[in-house]
């Protein structure tokens, strides 16, 4: 019998499961991923029928890039974007926001060109029209973690694409709880999650690639850089002084040398691309003000205390230098292989919805399925069925 995608995940599943043991995040949600199959196109078409005045009616997941802007116009014209509170709904009750239409509103915050790309058009407190409830955000929320399990157990059988998912953001704008929330209900075989501190010894005596370039995501993976390589082109050029402790050959560090290092990341990204690797990239885009209070928060919430950090209070103090960084990171990189989403991060339940509509929106793109089995595959699986119904 031919070897199939599936066996060979199984394969290096357990040759790995030792390693990934430490990097593995998420928890698997059964329900969620028996039931969920296509759920995200399902919602879609079934709300079509369901509700006449559904704004997102014929809006494929697929198409919701060029049609973002429209769509977005769309949903605020159409529909209220006060949505009635759902506490008095009875259970199983319509949400007035279906996923589709969530997909549908993303366009505005993904950049897959980024020669005219200002940080400042984009506002941090920004909610795509909506103004939801918060249990009417947890159900879409639920119904995201829903579908995107369902990808996820298609991607790993398949075993052919990897995806990584790369999150940068200023301290406090919510990478955390954003990935908790929208890995929750992935298995956590599945999925690997790796956090990029303040580099080692001997991650600095290696080229700036070779620490993450070791923890990209097997083929069948989910991976998440919480923090990535973009830190080399952020934190580093904020603070130069980061860059002389790397030991660089003196001639090698001129002026240009943050284009050249956004141009390799640029490369590095092709080639991962090229390789069959799904990179999404997000930026949470929090506002210094709201980063003010959180980081207040942190101080005078006791449960919060051991999250706080002296150094990002700190830190605040080069905001200008990190928006130009981060600006100058996002022209240089967005592109259709690896496009940015710039996330508004001053509303929590916001932020966690629009990342969960771009993960799945972008990976039902890919239109994984399980393997299909051939004609002589089956014959012989039907032979292995009648020896065990013998046995
Ligand atoms: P939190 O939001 O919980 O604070 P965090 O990602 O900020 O999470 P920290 O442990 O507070 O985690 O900080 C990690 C630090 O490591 C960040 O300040 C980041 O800029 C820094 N860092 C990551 N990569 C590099 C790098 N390549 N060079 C220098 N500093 C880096
Ligand atoms: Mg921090």
């Amino acid at each position: 019998m031919s070897r199939s995608p599936r066996k060979t995940a199984k394969k290096s599943t357990k040759k790995s499961a030792k390693k990934a043991d430490d990097q593995s995040a998420g928890r698997s949600a059964g329900k969620a991923a028996k039931t969920a199959r296509g759920k995200w196109a399902e919602d879609a078409s079934s709300q079509a029928v369901d509700s006449p005045q559904n704004p997102a009616r014929g809006t494929a997941p697929e198409t919701q890039s060029s049609k973002a802007k429209s769509s977005k116009t769309q949903l605020s014209e159409t529909q209220p974007p006060k949505t009635q509170p759902s506490k008095t709904s009875p259970p199983g009750t319509r949400l007035p926001v279906e996923p589709a239409a969530l997909a549908g509103l993303l366009g505005p915050y993904r950049i897959t060109n980024g020669s005219d790309f200002r940080i400042g058009d984009h506002n941090p407190g920004d909610t795509g029209g909506l103004d939801l409830e918060k249990d009417h955000a947890r159900d879409l929320l639920d119904r995201g973690v829903a579908a995107l399990s369902a990808i996820q157990e298609r991607l790993f059988a398949n075993n052919r694409w990897s995806v990584l998912l790369v999150f940068q953001a200023m301290d406090a704008a919510g990478k955390d709880g954003t990935i908790k929330h929208v890995m929750s209900g992935i298995n956590p075989q599945g999925c690997q999650v790796h956090a990029f501190k303040a580099p080692s010894s001997e991650e600095l005596d290696h080229d700036f690639l070779w620490r993450t370039h070791q923890r990209l995501p097997e083929r069948g993976r989910i991976g998440i850089f919480n923090r990535s390589y973009y830190e080399e082109v952020l934190v580093v050029r904020v603070h130069q002084e980061m860059l002389d402790r790397q030991n660089l050959p003196p001639r090698l560090v001129t002026k240009s040398i943050w284009d050249d290092r956004l141009r390799d990341i640029r490369h590095h990204e092709r080639y991962l691309a090229r390789n069959g690797m799904l990179i999404l990239k997000f930026f949470l885009n929090v506002s210094k003000d709201e980063q003010k209070k959180r980081l207040l928060q942190r101080i005078d919430d006791p449960a919060k205390n051991w999250k706080f950090e002296s150094k990002d209070v700190d830190e605040r103090t080069y905001w200008k230098a990190y928006m130009h960084a981060y600006e100058e990171a996002i022209r240089a990189t967005a592109s259709n292989f690896a496009p940015w989403y710039v996330i508004p991060a001053d509303n929590k339940w916001f932020t966690r919805l629009a990342v969960m509509g771009a993960v799945v929106t972008e990976l039902s793109k890919l239109g994984v399925d399980f393997p299909k089995i051939d004609d002589a595959d089956l014959h012989k699986l039907l032979g292995f069925r009648e020896r065990l119904v013998a046995d």
